[in-house]
């Protein structure tokens, strides 16, 4: 019977009848170091059946809750029990059938019933012959270090999922505040624009300015919240100096001249006339320092100065003689949500200034203010913009240009609206039609392309989020129509602020972006200058049609482009299987009753009669849709019902073949190819 029998450090033996394990026993300080030792230490013998423990140390005993006297001689596998990984006891079983080391951590269970993680070496020990003569297993107790891991864990995976959720929420407000509140500002605009008696336009005026209120503050927030998660990040890119001081002066001309301030920018001759840096984020910083010296300045000026700075800066100074600072607010003046005792112009968020602050920080430069109470304030920012060479010098003084001359009465630009949302769409489309421009709407991506395809648009404007095909596939698609059509410049319209999407917009092929909700001057004035930028068309748009003046019946030049397109002698077929499928169109849809089906008729019409320049009938199928998307059935009846007649005419008035037809080769004009 082999007996338990301590060493000379106290460590438990099991001895063999022929003293095995004894005579192989530890001796000295070896023993009694392994006594000592803070791990628990065993060793099994696997020439006895089952391999049971020949020897286990002090640590062993007091990580388990055993005592050697009921441990040796046992299969370590005493330790295992209920919750015990069952895929670990195997790795340990293969490891010992390999005679390979293995470390591995399983749950095992304490005398007590207590579970612990317990961290396992197991090695096999060969004698200088190479034989397995045991096995020696370290034990460590690592409950503790696993509960901490996986707490950290739990902790990291809560601060993922709430950031997550923040930026979740950030896309939210950011599309789902903006969205409504651009239909909100965009139909004030057009009421303010109805005739209204004096009490009406000041609620209206009121009403505008809270949802402008709003809307600022909104946009700060996000910004904030941005810059805060990290995730602004800035863009630079050459631009024009001059472009970006015009357009602060541009949009705040009209409070300026409210009050009788002056406003005016100066450009020191020294600068560059382009630089290399985030221009939205510049305009952003100018436009909120000259905002507020506009808000608290009644009378006097406000001044943009901007010089080229010894260190290669730029320096950026907004002067006004207005109210001033008072030491005590100027010292936290650019954390969050400082103001100044309640006064007449508190408006704002007191988010401005912290806003600046962060970005102008981005951007590489500081920023700070000097002030006088009752005098008037200067805040100066500086930022490091390399110059793009050779771009030539600025003018050196700039004015706001006079409110927006209304555009002229009749049409001049054929716009496609692409946009879903139906609400933004009439105010986009009503805005525009208003100051003169031709709307064409298409309510998706895919829509969008195939007006893009079949008609000459001057600008697109093309919301980003819409269903079937997105804003970015959609231009992405234009782009690859082939000529001038593919070229249209295409500005986005997005009521999303994330991180990126300017970007992309640009990625994608588009020429602009325009936030959501449109502001109505900043509409037109975007709409403007693409406009104007454009090489005159050398046939005029289409008009829209005027009460007692018809559009003509048919588009020539379009119908040329087609017999281009489509090759020699084809046009002729194409034509009469245009006039038989639009008759028996028109037919179908005398009969109808819903809208629905008869706006998707109208759409499909519009559509090939605008690849056949038959542009009376593409217009009042046009109109038509519209109606009964609106739901306004005196309209839609009243269309329908003069669209035979229209019909027949616009199929009269195309070029007729000489004689019978004569089928493809044998274009009754000839004269092509
Ligand atoms: P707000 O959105 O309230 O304007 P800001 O951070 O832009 O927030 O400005 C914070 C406060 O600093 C303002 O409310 C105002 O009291 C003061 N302030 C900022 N600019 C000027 C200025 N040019 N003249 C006087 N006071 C100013």
């Amino acid at each position: 019977m082999p007996r338990l029998r301590r060493d000379e450090g106290g460590n438990a033996l099991l001895e063999g009848s022929d003293g095995t394990v004894a005579a192989a026993g530890l001796g000295g300080v070896l023993a009694l170091a392994i006594a000592s030792a803070p791990t628990g230490i065993t060793v099994a013998d696997p020439s006895l059946p089952d391999c049971p423990l020949v020897f286990c140390n002090p640590a062993f005993s007091k990580i388990t809750g055993y005592p050697a006297e009921e441990v040796l001689g046992r299969n370590c596998r005493f330790l295992q029990g209920p919750g015990t990984e069952k895929s670990v006891v195997r790795q340990i079983r293969r490891a010992i059938a390999e005679q390979k080391p293995i470390t591995v951590e399983f749950t095992n269970h304490r005398k007590d019933g207590r579970r612990f993680t317990n961290e396992l070496r197991l090695a096999p020990v060969f004698d200088p012959e190479g034989r397995l003569v045991a096995y020696v297993g370290i034990q460590h107790d690592v409950t503790a270090r696993k509960r901490a891991e996986r707490e950290v864990e739990k902790a990291r995976r809560a601060a993922e999922r709430a950031n997550k959720e923040k930026s979740d929420f950030l896309a939210f407000t950011s599309h789902e505040v903006r969205t409504p509140l651009h239909g909100v500002m965009g139909t004030l605009s057009l009421l303010l624009d109805t005739p209204l008696d004096a009490e009406q336009r000041a609620y209206a005026e009121t009403a505008r300015r809270c949802g402008a209120t709003l809307l600022h503050t909104v946009n700060e927030l996000l910004d904030l919240s941005k810059i805060e998660a990290g995730k602004l990040d800035i863009h630079p890119a050459p631009f024009r100096l001059a472009d970006v001081v015009k357009d602060v002066l541009d949009l705040l001309a009209p409070a300026a001249a409210e009050k009788g301030i002056d406003l005016s920018a100066s450009l020191d001759h020294l600068l560059p006339a382009e630089l290399i840096g985030d221009a939205t984020r510049i305009r952003q910083v100018l436009l909120n320092l000259a905002d507020n010296a506009v808000k608290f300045t009644h009378r006097g000026s406000v001044e943009i100065r901007l010089a080229a700075l010894p260190d290669g800066h730029v320096g950026f100074a907004v002067t006004d003689t207005g109210i001033g600072i008072p030491p005590k607010l100027r010292a936290k003046l650019f954390t969050r949500f400082t103001q100044a005792e309640a006064g007449a112009e508190q408006s704002g968020s007191g988010l401005g200034l912290a806003i600046c602050k962060r970005l102008v920080a981005l951007m590489g430069g500081q920023i700070a203010v000097d002030s006088t109470p009752g005098r008037g304030s200067t805040f100066f920012f500086d930022l490091p913009l390399p110059p793009v060479p050779e771009s030539g010098a600025p003018p050196t003084r700039l004015a706001p240009r006079p409110e927006l001359a209304p555009p002229p009465a009749l049409a001049h630009g054929r716009i496609l609206l692409a946009e879903d949302g139906k609400a933004n769409q009439l105010v986009a489309a009503a805005i525009l039609r208003k100051a003169g421009y031709t709307v064409e709407l298409a309510r998706d991506g895919a829509e969008a392309v195939a007006a893009a395809e079949s008609g000459d648009y001057d600008l697109i404007l093309m919301d980003l989020r819409m269903p079937l095909m997105d804003g970015y596939a959609a231009t992405r698609a234009i782009r690859q129509i082939r000529g001038p059509r593919g070229r249209v410049p295409i500005i986005a319209m997005t009521a999303s602020v994330m991180p990126g999407d300017a970007e992309r917009c640009l990625e994608a092929g588009m020429d602009g972006h325009l936030a959501k909700p449109l502001d109505r001057l900043e509409l037109l004035r975007a709409v403007e200058k693409v406009l104007d930028s454009r090489p005159r068309r050398p046939r005029a748009p289409a008009p829209p049609p005027e009460p007692g003046l018809l559009p003509p019946l048919l588009d020539r030049e379009t119908l040329e482009e087609l017999r281009a397109a489509v090759g020699p002698g084809r046009l002729p077929r194409l034509i009469s299987v245009f006039a038989a499928e639009t008759k028996e169109r028109v037919r179908r849809m005398h009969g109808l009753t819903d809208p629905a089906r008869i706006e998707e008729e109208a759409h499909t019409l519009k559509a090939s009669a605008a690849t056949f320049g038959a542009i009376a009938l593409r217009d009042a199928a046009g109109r038509l849709e519209e109606a009964c998307r609106l739901g306004d059935e005196t309209a839609w009846r009243d269309i329908l019902d003069s669209l035979p007649g229209l019909a027949e005419r616009s199929i009269a008035a195309f070029p007729q073949p000489r004689g019978e037809r004569r089928g493809e080769g044998a274009e009754g004009e000839g004269g092509e190819d």
